[in-house]
C-alpha cells in the first residue's frame, strides 16, 4: 500500500535529532517561553526574511491572533470584513468570524486553484479592511496585483501561510509578503511538529508586541494584565523540534519539487486535469491537487491498485452547517473544485518507484 502521508517515515529520516532535542529540553527542567521557543522564533524569522516571528499553539491561533492584535491597534473593528478565497480550509474563515469580522469570499482561479486577483476589486466595501490570502496546496497564492489593490485601497495584506513554508515569491519566501503571516506546524504540514503548534511573523513591531502579549493572558509584565488575552504558546519541546526539521526544510521540500515536477510531466489523461504550472520556486507541493468529474471512481480505482488519496477538501465553506449566512451565494468555481478535487499522494519520502506507480495507475483509469 502507498501511504497518503507516511509521517513515521518523515520524522524516523531525523530521529537521533529529534530526540537529542527532546532530552535537551526534558533535563532543562524548562517547558513553556523558554530558550528553544526564543531560538526558534529567530531561526524561523530569519528563514522567512521577516523581523519577528511570535510562536503560538497552532496555525488557527496565528490567524485568529493577527485580527485580534489589529483590533487592538484600532486598525480594525468587529463588522469590518476581510476578503478570503472561497476556497479554503475552514480555519481561514474562523479566524475571520471568530473576531466579530464578515468573510469577502472570493472566487479562486480555475487554473491556479488560488484567489483570483482580477475578483478582488469587486469585493472591496467601504467597511473591507483586510485580505487574506491562502497559499493553498503549498502554491504562492500573491501576485503583483494583488500588492497593488492592497496597496491603492489601503487593505491590510494578511497571508495564511500554512501550507506552504519555505515557497518564494520573486526571491522572497511567503510568509514575508504581506503585512502579517500565520503559520501552522501541525505534524502533516511541510514544517511539522510532533504536535500542535503555530508562529506570525510580520515585520511590524508593535503588532508583534499585541500578538505576543494578547497569546500570554494578554500579559506584557509578570501578572500585569494590559488585555485581556487567551494562552496560546509554542512549548519548548515542539520549538526544539521545529528547530531539528527546519534545518532539512528546503531539502525536504526539494524532494516533493521533484515528484510534483514528475507528476506535472508524466501524468496524461484526457479525463484528468493538472493545475497551470507554476515558478518552480513558487510551489512547495504540500498536496499534489488533481480534478476529476468521476472522483469517487477515480479514488476506487487508485485504492485498489495500492494508492490512498485524500480530497482537500470534499465541502466548501459557503456550504458548512456552521456558516448558513455564506450560503446564501453561489461560487461555481469553488463548488467545482471541492466536487472533483483529488490529492495524490506526496511527501519527502516517497520513493521514485511508488511516484511511478501512481502515474501508471492514473494514466491507465479510463471510467
Ligand atoms: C492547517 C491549516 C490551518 C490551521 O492550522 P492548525 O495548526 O491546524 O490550527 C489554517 N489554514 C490552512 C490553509 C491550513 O491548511
Amino acid at each position: 500500500m502507498i501511504p497518503f502521508l507516511d509521517l513515521k517515515k518523515i520524522n524516523a529520516a531525523y530521529a537521533d535529532e529529534i530526540k537529542e532535542a527532546v532530552y535537551r529540553v526534558i533535563d532543562s527542567g524548562w517547558y513553556v517561553l523558554g530558550e528553544e521557543c526564543s531560538r526558534f522564533e529567530e531561526e524561523y524569522a530569519s528563514f522567512i526574511g521577516s523581523s519577528h516571528a511570535i510562536g503560538c499553539g497552532n496555525g488557527l491561533d496565528a490567524l485568529t491572533l493577527i485580527l485580534r492584535a489589529y483590533k487592538e491597534l484600532g486598525m480594525i473593528s468587529e463588522g469590518d470584513s476581510v476578503i478570503v478565497p472561497a476556497n479554503t480550509y475552514i480555519a481561514s474563515i474562523l479566524a475571520i468570524s471568530e473576531n466579530g469580522l464578515i468573510p469577502k469570499l472570493v472566487e479562486p482561479d480555475p487554473s491556479t486553484l488560488q484567489i483570483d486577483p482580477h475578483k478582488i476589486e469587486e469585493a472591496i466595501s467601504p467597511r473591507c479592511k483586510a485580505v487574506m490570502i491562502v497559499h493553498l496546496y503549498g502554491r504562492c497564492a500573491f501576485t503583483e496585483k494583488i500588492g497593488e489593490i492592497c496597496q491603492k485601497n489601503g487593505l491590510l495584506l494578511i497571508e495564511d501561510n500554512a501550507q506552504a513554508h519555505g515557497c518564494i515569491f520573486n526571491g522572497k519566501r511567503t510568509g514575508a509578503l504581506g503585512n502579517a503571516a500565520a503559520h501552522s506546524f501541525y505534524p502533516g504540514k511541510n514544517l511539522g511538529a510532533l504536535g500542535d503548534g503555530g508562529a506570525v511573523t510580520t515585520d511590524d513591531p508593535v503588532l508583534a508586541k499585541t500578538i505576543r502579549t494578547i497569546a500570554n493572558y494578554g500579559s506584557d509584565k509578570k501578572y500585569i494584565f494590559s488585555l485581556k488575552g487567551i494562552n496560546s504558546r509554542l512549548d519548548e519541546i515542539q520549538a526544539a523540534v521545529l528547530r531539528v526539521k527546519l534545518r532539512h526544510l528546503d531539502c525536504d521540500n526539494a524532494k516533493r519539487k521533484k515528484i510534483g515536477g514528475i507528476y506535472m510531466e508524466k501524468i496524461a489523461n484526457p479525463l484528468i486535469e493538472l493545475p497551470a504550472p507554476s515558478h518552480p520556486d513558487a510551489n512547495v507541493f504540500h498536496l499534489f491537487p488533481v480534478l476529476c468529474e468521476k472522483r469517487d471512481n477515480l479514488m476506487s480505482h487508485l485504492l485498489q491498485n495500492g494508492i490512498a488519496t485524500l480530497i482537500h477538501y470534499p465541502v466548501p465553506p459557503h456550504r458548512q452547517k456552521c456558516y448558513p449566512e455564506l450560503g446564501t451565494r453561489n461560487y461555481p468555481v469553488t463548488q467545482r473544485i471541492h466536487d472533483r478535487e483529488i490529492s495524490l499522494p506526496i511527501s519527502p519520502v516517497q520513493t521514485e518507484e511508488d511516484t511511478e506507480t501512481i502515474i501508471n495507475a492514473v494514466n491507465k483509469w479510463n471510467t
